[in-house]
């Protein structure tokens, strides 16, 4: 649907849902198949066998027809009983987001406060766990990259946090903006449920969300008492087993799924990671020419996903992405909570390359002009310079 006429191709720099590529929309574009027939089978099995690769995992990724949001939920639901203690890291909106869901929930969420502008707080998480003596808190929960604020957290460092205190609490990670774009390794760092989501890395329409399941998850949801039908792993895991789904799968967005995990295993998924980092590096490089500060204060919490750029006091950020849309037919990620008007988001995750960061930067610079927003201008020539060097 589009409003008025618009000549060329829309540019879709939110940080997600991302561009969708042809070899996806071509797979997607398939006649839906009985999900209960004989070929099902053997295609659901392959599949979740092959997404595994994605998680860095050997246990079981459960995948539901749904958005992110319900992944959430199911990696509440199955672990935890009603009035369970969480500990959770307010690391931007997302976080509060999964916070307010936990309360919503019935479970007593502890909430590490930051400024927006870093990863989680590690030292503090540790801290808090070392208090905890009884260990009531049954689980860390901890957003991998905080998309309204482009901060990606070190989950090895919390890994290594809760190792170092000693306790058993579960530790449940959103990887629904960085997962298929940075680093992720749910079995190296002893993560229990990964929560992901198709729109973003993945390459994908919204619509699927994904669980990766531990041992220990597993376990801890054999006494769960937490209210759970849709999100059952249980059902799920038995109709799995041979490659089925306990109620009608996304047929079609599992053909996408399926050509997704493909093309992200065929180039490599260190080959993925490396061009994201270099694509957020030209972005930098382009802010900070024009002048302007990068929302994520910590380079080591830089994210690879996203850079979310903050317009100096007095200048709207809404305006200049409605100046953008209007102009230049791109779409730019807005400010949320408390960062609305103050910041934009570059998306740069997804299907990308150098063209397509070159033309949205393109977008931003004219659009800075157009707006009367001050800045220095060159900052696509700063990324320009950054990528013809490193190839
Ligand atoms: N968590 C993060 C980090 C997100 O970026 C989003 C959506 O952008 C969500 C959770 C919520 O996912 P959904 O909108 O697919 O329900």
């Amino acid at each position: 649907f589009q409003s008025k006429p618009v000549a060329g191709r829309h540019f879709l720099q939110i940080p997600g849902p991302t561009n969708v590529p042809d070899r996806v929309l071509r797979a997607m574009d398939n006649p839906t198949m009985d999900h209960r027939g004989p070929d099902f089978g053997l295609f659901g099995k392959a599949l979740l066998e092959k997404i595994r690769h994605v998680f860095k995992t050997t246990s079981h990724v459960v995948i539901y027809p749904a958005s992110g949001t319900g992944a959430w939920e199911a990696a509440l639901t199955n672990t935890l009983s009603p009035g369970d203690r969480v500990l959770m890291c307010e690391t931007g909106w997302f976080a509060h987001l999964w916070h307010e869901m936990a309360g919503r929930l019935g479970i007593v969420a502890d909430f590490v406060k930051t400024d927006w502008r870093r990863g989680a707080d590690v030292a503090q998480i540790e801290q808090r766990l070392r208090e905890d003596k009884a260990h009531a808190i049954k689980a860390v929960c901890v957003v991998h990259n905080e998309t309204s604020t482009g901060c990606t957290s070190r989950i090895d460092e919390v890994r290594r946090a809760m190792d170092a205190a000693g306790h058993p609490a579960l530790l449940l990670v959103d990887t629904i903006s960085s997962l298929g774009s940075i680093d992720y390794r749910h079995d190296e760092w002893g993560v229990d449920v990964t929560v992901a989501g198709s729109q973003k890395g993945l390459m994908l329409p919204p619509g699927l969300s994904f669980n990766a399941v531990s041992a220990k998850a597993l376990k801890a949801s054999e006494t769960a008492r937490l209210p759970r039908s849709f999100w059952d792993w249980k059902p799920m895991l038995a109709a799995n087993a041979t490659g089925y789904f306990p109620y009608t799968p996304a047929t079609n967005l599992l053909y996408g799924l399926d050509a997704a995990v493909d093309m992200l295993l065929e180039e490599g998924l260190d080959n993925v990671f490396a061009r994201h980092d270099r694509h957020a590096e030209a972005t930098r490089r382009a802010v900070r020419h024009w002048g302007f500060e990068i929302q994520c204060a910590e380079p080591r919490h830089y994210s690879s996903s996203l850079t979310a750029v903050r317009l100096p006091e007095g200048h709207s950020a809404n305006a200049l992405r409605a100046t953008i849309l209007e102009r230049h037919n791109m779409s730019l990620g807005n400010g949320l909570g408390q960062l609305n008007d103050r910041v934009f988001r570059i998306g740069h995750l997804g299907d990308f390359g150098d063209l397509q960061l070159i033309g949205t930067l393109g977008g931003v610079e004219m659009g800075l002009r157009a707006a009367g927003v001050p800045h220095q201008p060159g900052g696509v020539q700063a990324a320009m310079d950054y990528l013809s060097g490193n190839a």
